[in-house]
């Protein structure tokens, strides 16, 4: 099938009831049904996986999505199945099956009912499921958060890079692969390791110009300052990211003593409190979540009026998803980070135990960090440049929206600096 024969918003209509196309998807979707091999870098939010569901309904045979997370792949087959009548539309295949269950799911790829077929990477290696996917006819592979193939991206997993050797096994099966990372240093491993250097490459703009950049000197009138900034933003929502889970609870608390409706969020908690605090602020029975990294990841609160981090994030590329979080709706979003020198010495600590190639990487992304909170230039300038994208800090979108550009004069200036 060509994708000039079909009619792709008709098909996007009729399985997602949306009108149009968001962004890049549409030349995302004709690369795909052209059989080209394809990188998708859109941010979080940008409709990543309708770039790959649309054609793999659309096509004949069976599109193979590999994906890191058994939560996030069971969400898409159940949105897949909900929009069919046909059950065996989405399938997913991993090591939690019954030899029964997995039948069914063979039986429904052979029959050309499964549209796509969710693995994690793991579970590919298995000779069993290659020799299989060998045997039936596979539209595409697409490969999500495909940044997990590289050491410089947030989410490393050494099992993604086997992922190249499997799909030659395969045959000649275009793949597409979809991050948000969007650093230059990330996507140029992604090419690499998938051995795709031919593929188009569609890059939407990671600028947020509705996000409001500032960066405060850290003090030990921290906790004030917080609290004055929640005061003066009265009844709207907010996360506040701290390291470390007894500083959460010690915001937590400080925040509560000063009459502000706010609730503590992190690992150590048991699953139901979790859910609880998470579903009080969703639901807007309090204001602020006190939380460490662990809150957020498909957190769609549209509303989220500021983000504040206590400490610094351990990279760029984890404040621009933490501060993200803030004016989904377009509406503002008030991001500030605390920073000291103090703060990097102590995250530097953390990664000593590591192995040494592990912390090489880590010191890097750490300085990066570092050279943004001590910046004078145009925060969003310096963000957007990290991630490969010009930025013209007199008349681009949101330019006027940070500290810097606001009050030129106004510098960071870190203690005992000691840039290695
Ligand atoms: P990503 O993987 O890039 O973070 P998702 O694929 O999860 O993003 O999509 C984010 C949201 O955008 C979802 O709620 C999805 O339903 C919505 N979405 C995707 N494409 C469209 C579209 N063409 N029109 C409207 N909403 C869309
Ligand atoms: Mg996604």
């Amino acid at each position: 099938m060509n994708s000039n024969e079909i009619d792709i918003h008709k098909e996007l209509k009729k399985y997602f009831g949306f009108g149009q196309f968001k962004g890049l998807q549409e030349p995302v979707i004709k690369s795909i049904l052209n059989k080209e091999n394809t990188f998708v870098i859109m941010p979080t939010g940008g409709g990543k996986s309708l770039c790959y569901q649309l054609p793999a309904l659309i096509q004949e045979g069976t599109a193979i999505v590999v994906s890191p997370l058994i939560a996030l792949m069971k969400n898409q087959v159940d949105a897949i199945r909900s929009l069919s009548s046909e059950n065996g539309i989405a399938h997913v295949l991993n090591s939690s099956l019954t030899k029964t269950e997995i039948t069914q799911v063979k039986n429904d790829i052979t029959a050309g009912i499964t549209k796509l077929l969710y693995v994690a990477p793991e579970s590919l290696t298995k000779d069993e499921y290659v020799q299989f996917l060998q045997s039936v006819k596979v539209s595409f592979v697409a490969i999500d958060e495909a940044h997990c193939i590289s050491e410089w991206g947030h989410d490393f997993r050494p099992e993604y890079r086997n992922l190249r050797y499997i799909i030659k096994q395969l045959g000649d099966v275009p793949i597409i692969g979809l991050t948000a990372t969007a650093t230059p240093k990330v996507q140029e491993d992604i090419l690499k390791n998938l051995d795709m250097s031919d593929a188009t490459t569609y890059k939407a703009s990671f600028n947020r110009p509705n996000l409001y950049y500032e960066v405060r000197t850290k003090t030990k009138n921290i906790e004030s300052d917080i609290i004055r900034f929640i005061k003066q933003n009265k009844g709207k929502s907010g996360i506040i990211y701290c390291l470390s889970r007894k500083k959460v609870e010690a915001i937590a608390e400080v925040l509560q003593v000063n009459g502000i409706s706010a609730v503590p969020y992190h690992a150590g908690l048991d699953a139901k409190t979790r859910a609880k605090h998470q579903d009080m602020f969703l639901m807007e029975d309090v204001e602020v979540v006190v939380a460490t990294i662990a809150f957020g990841m498909g957190i769609d609160k549209p509303d989220v009026r500021f983000v504040i981090h206590h400490d610094i994030p351990k990279s760029l590329e984890s404040y621009y998803q933490e501060t993200g979080r803030a004016g989904r709706d377009g509406g503002e979003g008030h991001c500030l980070a605390y920073y000291s020198y103090k703060d990097v010495e102590k995250l530097e600590k953390f990664m000593s135990g590591k192995p040494v190639a592990e912390q090489e990487i880590g010191f890097a992304l750490l300085q990066e960090v570092v050279a943004y909170a001590e910046t004078s230039m145009s925060r969003r300038k310096f963000l957007l440049h990290y991630f490969g994208e010009e930025f013209d800090s007199e008349t681009g979108e949101g330019a006027d929206m940070d500290d810097n550009v606001r009050n030129p004069k106004n510098k960071v200036e870190a203690k005992n600096q000691v840039v290695k």
